[in-house]
């Protein structure tokens, strides 16, 4: 027999509970901080806080721009950038690699963690590194593995062997990696592609810059996911645009959790403008990749004059432990000039040990950039 209840008795029972937005949220999304690099919002006059290419873009992409009609960008994009995925093909020149775009290569992380990652594997990666990645893995329900870089003398190569024993279902190489800008060495990007068990990503944002790339490896071992970006060497951080190299049993899957539309109208066009051949294209690129190769040694030099170290770099920035290092960017801030200040860096090596794991990136580009950001750090040093 069921208990009659009267009129208002009901409502009360139907009344909802107050809408708690927290408490509906996965609790992976609760607590998330938003990304906030930086402690101000408003623009430096110099700023080499992000590595981006302070050359600018090559002018054949800011031609493509500007010749887009208005009437392309009423349409949707192509699915899944057919035409750019060719011209990236080619770029890399592994001519049975499978190719996926993305909206940046942050959007290719993030789908090859939803694609291989359900909630509850685990992703090693070795640390310090790219700062998106224990997010995303957050943002994914995975668990992260952080393993120590190694702190032999003057080698800040990854642990490859704790890498692989973390017997996780993917695993994460950044190289050169951010924000050390040291390279991994090929012998242990070897042996975890060798060894490894489940995805092994390869994060080659800043392959431009780099003595060796690892591409190769993709027509080799299908395990291999190489992941790679128009936003450093190319200049177009503000369109994003990043790919995936891989076989294309592995892409195919990665495309599946990328979804359609991800590379907007204007960003394929001068993607692939980018990629032309030409000097006011990939020669333009190749042209100012070699620049920032050459400036970042003279950089180098200049701040050990000034007493600072900076990590042997195989990219476009520097890292350079320094204790004190936020009140160091917060007085060049002051004087016009955003470095990225980094503080609460694993211990680990030597070098952040003795910085109190606090030190300064700075984004490498035309010397008169450098000069700026050098007489500030002059001034901030004092
Ligand atoms: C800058 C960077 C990226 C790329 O970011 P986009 O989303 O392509 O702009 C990826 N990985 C690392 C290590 C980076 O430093």
């Amino acid at each position: 027999m069921t208990m009659s209840r009267t009129p208002a008795q009901r409502a009360d029972s139907l009344t909802p509970a107050p809408f708690a937005p927290d408490d509906l949220a996965r609790p992976e999304i609760r607590g998330l901080p938003l990304y906030t690099p930086d402690q101000s919002t408003t623009r430096c006059p110099v700023d080499v806080s992000d590595n981006t290419n302070l050359w600018g873009m090559p002018p054949a992409a800011l031609r493509a721009l500007r010749d887009t009609p208005a009437s392309d960008v009423a349409r949707y994009p192509s699915l899944y950038s057919a035409t750019l995925k060719d011209a990236l093909r080619a770029y890399v020149g592994v001519e049975s690699a499978g190719i996926v775009t993305g909206c940046g290569s942050d959007d290719v992380l993030d789908a090859a963690m939803r694609a291989f990652g359900a909630p509850g594997d685990a992703i090693a990666f070795s640390a310090p590194t790219f700062s998106m990645i224990p997010t995303f893995a957050r943002v994914n329900g995975l668990e992260s593995v952080a393993i120590p870089l190694r702190d032999s003398a003057d080698d800040y190569d990854i642990d490859a062997e704790q890498l692989v024993a973390a017997d996780a279902k993917l695993i994460y190489l950044c190289t050169p990696n951010n924000p050390t800008a040291t390279a991994v060495s090929r012998s242990a990007v070897e042996y975890v592609v060798t060894h490894a068990r489940g995805i092994v990503i390869i994060d080659e944002a800043y392959a431009e810059f780099a003595t060796v790339t690892h591409d190769d490896l993709v027509a080799r071992h299908e395990r291999v996911l190489v992941a790679r970006t128009l936003s450093k060497a190319f200049g177009l951080a503000g369109l994003r645009v990043g790919y995936g190299v891989g076989s294309p049993a592995l892409v195919g899957l990665l495309e599946r959790a990328r979804g359609p539309y991800k590379v907007n109208t204007l960003a394929e066009r001068a993607a692939l403008a980018a990629l032309s051949p030409g000097d006011d294209a990939l020669g333009w690129v190749r042209a100012h990749a070699a620049l920032a190769r050459t400036n970042r040694v003279r950089l180098s030099d200049e701040l050990r004059d000034l007493g600072l170290f900076a990590l042997p770099s195989d990219a476009n920035f520097l890292l350079v432990p320094m204790a004190g290092a936020r009140q160091v960017g917060r007085r060049l801030q002051e004087l016009g000039v955003l470095v990225r200040s980094l503080t609460d860096l694993p211990r680990d090596l030597a070098v952040l040990r003795q910085s109190n794991g606090e030190a300064l990136r700075i984004g490498v580009g035309p010397w008169e950039i450098m000069r700026q950001l050098l007489d500030a750090l002059r001034e901030a040093l004092r």
